[in-house]
């Protein structure tokens, strides 16, 4: 069956029909995280509604590209580093270490690139140079080098494709030197910004002086670079829609690359807020949990992944503890039926029986429609207890049910009960150390490590950071 989603960009529900000729190869990008913080559950909302695009699209046999940036370099990052007077990297590593921890707690598939954009300075440079180049970038009087909206105009471009924006009230020239600004003031924006005092130590050299990315620009230039000037599916939550959206498009399509008449993107999704008491969680309103305060409080990465699969992408929809209660009970009820199944199973195997596999991949289809796929699960849940309630279940049948399972579960990633997830003490336990041992407190690090394994479980070091192993 057809995929079909919403295109933020055709305001409409439409066959995902990739750009590739041989309708295989899909390129993704999705916009990353600001590492300037530990990210909250709303941020995760976004990347777990990315993690089921990719897992779906795999699911139906296309070769998946994913592409998702990390922003090293930003305003409340240069904030941050000043205040801290670590350095740029130092201070953003941290966070981005514990973005990928988190991440991984969620079951989201490693991107195959994680571009950083202090890493991609000279890209970034060559894509206003080009702007620069065709007429659409100028530098102002401070050295910074902005879009000029009123040249793409009129060079027949259309910018508000994401939006409907009002250019009457919009005067030609009016500058905005924020990254993030709101809707009525669509202005020229930075792609490149000038250095200033408070900027530290964190600049480039560019043909128009020191200075720093724009926020919009890297996204343009990384997205381009790893998946061609034209590619499939852009994603991210809705506040990205304008301006950062809009201007990716300006700056992508503005730079001329695109061969063919093609668009720099052919679909746009969004996700929505995810909301606390019908507000957007956010850092700024202070309405907001970490990945580590749920996982502290004892819910397991399942759950919270459960939990922020609950509603479909495009409604808002309310975080509470409640919720996340109702995700843990949901998966209970999951868990009991898989393991009876496999009781029942004991050593048979089978081909997967087809209803499940296809009713879920069918309400993932349309505009992946989460609900009619949880409906799916319950239903069939329903009915395996009533198999083998009533004696009719044999072990085939319960073999092919859980092989059904598993296939959908490549889409859903809820993982096994029995899976050996840390408990969350231990978990608590373990950073305890670290920070233990980044004090220097040797001492406690040490009782804390023999608790451990009093408890069972080693402290592993990896290249993404200590993690426990069970005994
Ligand atoms: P940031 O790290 O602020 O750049 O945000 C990373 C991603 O999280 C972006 O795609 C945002 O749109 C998304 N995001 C931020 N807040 C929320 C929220 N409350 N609900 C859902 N997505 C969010
Ligand atoms: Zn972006």
């Amino acid at each position: 069956m057809a995929l079909r989603l919403f295109n933020t960009l055709s305001r409409s529900t439409q066959e995902f029909v990739p750009l590739d000729p041989a309708g295989r190869r899909v390129g993704l990008y999705c916009c990353g995280p600001t590492v300037h913080d530990f990210a909250h559950i709303g941020n995760f909302r976004t990347f777990v509604f990315a993690d089921l695009v990719r897992r779906h699209l795999q699911f139906k046999g296309f070769d998946v590209r994913h592409v998702m940036n990390i922003t090293d370099v930003e305003d409340k990052i240069i904030r941050r580093v000043a205040e801290t007077k670590m350095s740029l990297k130092e201070y953003t590593r941290q966070y981005e270490a514990a973005f990928f921890e988190d991440f991984q707690a969620l079951s989201c598939l490693s991107p195959h690139q994680t571009p950083h954009a202090t890493e991609h300075i000279a890209d970034i440079i060559g894509l206003i140079q080009k702007l620069a180049d065709r007429g659409l970038a100028y530098r102002a009087a401070d050295g910074s080098v902005y879009f000029s909206i009123e040249k793409y105009r009129a060079g027949g471009a259309r910018y508000g494709q994401l939006v409907n924006l009002n250019f009457d009230e919009m005067r030609p020239g009016e500058r905005v030197a924020s990254d993030e600004y709101a809707k009525e003031s669509a202005a020229d924006f930075a792609l490149w910004k000038a250095r200033a005092a408070a900027d530290g130590a964190v600049f480039w050299p560019s043909p128009w002086g020191e200075g720093r990315p724009g926020w919009h620009i890297e996204c343009s230039a990384m997205s381009m670079k790893m998946l061609g000037s034209s590619f499939d599916l852009h994603l991210g939550g809705e506040d990205l829609i304008f301006p950062h959206h809009e201007d990716e498009i300006a700056q992508s399509e503005g730079a001329g690359a695109q061969e063919g008449g093609r668009p720099f993107v052919k679909y746009w999704m969004h996700g929505a807020y995810l909301l606390v008491e019908g507000k957007k969680m956010s850092k700024s309103l202070g309405n907001f949990f970490t990945l580590r305060d749920l996982l502290r409080q004892g819910f397991t990465g399942r759950e919270i992944r459960c939990a922020l699969l609950t509603a479909h992408y495009r409604e808002s929809f309310n975080f509470t503890l409640d919720g996340l209660r109702g995700a843990r009970a949901a998966l209970a009820r999951l868990d009991e039926c898989l393991a009876k199944l496999r009781e029942k199973a004991g050593g048979a195997t089978s081909a997967p029986e087809g209803e499940l596999v296809g009713k879920f991949s069918a309400a993932l289809d349309e505009d992946f429609n989460i609900s009619g796929a949880w409906g799916a699960v319950f239903d069939w849940v329903r009915e395996n207890n009533r198999l083998m309630g009533s004696g009719e279940a044999t072990p085939a049948r319960a073999a092919a049910a859980l092989a059904a399972w598993e296939k959908i579960n490549s889409v859903l990633a809820l993982g096994r009960a029995e899976d050996s997830e840390v408990p969350a003490e231990l978990q608590a336990l373990l950073e305890d150390r670290q920070a233990a041992r980044k004090a220097r407190d040797f001492k406690r690090a040490d009782v804390l490590r023999d608790e451990l394994k009093t408890r069972g479980w080693v402290i592993e070091d990896t290249p993404k950071g200590a993690r426990l192993k069970k005994v």
